[in-house]
């Protein structure tokens, strides 16, 4: 038997998240984001499953180049920009639209418009207290009036901010990003866009003209201490595998790597087919839960590369070949991440190429 190790992608639950957040935001266009090859879902396969979104956002040429290979129309947005001269005839050939942040790419583009460069689309990016990207909001007017004046930069000129704490519903810093990018922008015309996915959910009066949802459609946790399936959100991802083997093991003996964990009584032991190598966290400690035969179960011992030691007193009669949940329907990824001291979204992003992906 070849190993059991599969993600299985839910494409309903794909075109379900879509739908919420289309809901959430009657308004808006939807930029689907689709960095990290589709937060680790397969970007081919997560772009075709959103189809019906109006635009796709990506951290990478390569990805833009992707989409367009697999046939996909929509509008592409490179969220970080370009890098170079070079990239500018990719964009044009490609038609993706780029982000402008940064005085290197006005520079760049610039220099292009002196060299009779064909027109690209653009989006300004406005710094609005986030400190990653964008230009500082008193630069903005100038840096628009810069690209306005561009034979080469084309149609409207989007304006764009990003929020450091959206899913902090109660928290100051969103309405103070909020405000600032309203003045940034006050009188420039072109379509806004600030809300990620715990925008979406939690600013709706940011929601603006696209909003940019990315975890949320995933069904990935996207504000803190809560579930997704709490705002109606499905994970698109089930990690699985199988039982390879069931051991009786007596007290007081101990089990993996370390001999870190002894077992408190005569108990079985359930070994599956997952590890770090699949991109299972190693950090997960003893008690991590996972589901085998829908029934949760600790994890006990150390994650090694390619197994994962389980606690199967909670199902006596567990036997080799019973399906194991890491996370994914029935287990939120939240839950697990949690544990590993991480979040969601990393684990989602970290399966490893020799996991099986299936869809369904
Ligand atoms: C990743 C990203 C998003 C999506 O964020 P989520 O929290 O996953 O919804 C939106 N906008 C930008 C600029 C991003 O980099």
């Amino acid at each position: 038997m070849s190993r059991p190790t599969t993600a299985t992608i839910h494409l309903d639950a794909l075109r379900h998240n879509l739908a919420r957040m289309r809901a959430r935001a009657p308004g808006a266009r939807v930029m689907a984001v689709v960095k990290a090859d589709g937060y680790g879902h397969g970007l081919e396969r997560v772009a075709r499953a959103l189809e019906g979104a109006d635009g796709f956002g990506v951290a990478a040429l390569a990805d833009a180049e992707r989409l367009r290979a697999a046939g996909l129309s929509q509008r592409i947005v490179l969220l970080s920009g370009f890098d170079e001269p070079a990239d500018l005839p990719a964009l044009r050939r490609l038609g993706v639209e780029t982000v402008v942040h940064h005085d290197a790419q006005l520079a760049m583009l610039e220099a292009d418009a002196a060299q009779g460069g064909a027109p690209v689309r653009c989006w300004v990016k406005v710094d609005t207290g986030m400190h990653r990207l964008g230009f500082a909001a008193d630069r903005v007017g100038e840096v628009h009036r810069r690209l306005r004046a561009l034979p080469n930069v084309a149609g409207e000129i989007g304006l764009m901010t990003h929020f450091s704490s959206s899913d902090e519903f109660d928290g100051p810093r969103t309405p103070a990003q909020i405000a600032a990018f309203e003045a940034a922008v006050a009188g420039l015309p072109g379509p806004r866009s600030l809300c990620n996915s715990a925008g979406v959910l939690g600013w709706p009066q940011a929601h603006g003209d696209w909003i940019r949802p990315g975890g949320a459609l995933y069904g990935v946790s996207v504000v803190e201490g809560v579930s997704a399936p709490d705002f109606d959100l499905a994970p698109a991802m089930t990690l699985s595998t199988r039982l390879i083997a069931v051991n009786r093991v007596a007290r007081g003996e101990r089990v993996g790597y370390a001999a870190s964990w002894t077992c408190p009584e005569d108990m079985p032991v359930g070994v599956a087919a997952l590890g770090y190598g699949d991109g299972y966290p190693r950090q997960a400690p003893p008690g991590t839960p996972m589901l085998v035969r829908g029934v949760r179960v600790p994890l006990i011992g150390r994650v090694s590369m390619d197994l994962i030691t389980l606690d199967l007193r909670g199902i006596p009669d567990a036997a080799v070949g019973d399906p194991v949940v890491a996370w994914g329907r029935g287990l939120p990824v939240e839950e697990v991440a949690a544990h590993a001291g991480t979040i969601g979204y990393e684990l989602v992003c970290s399966i490893t190429r020799r996991v099986r992906f299936v869809e369904d």
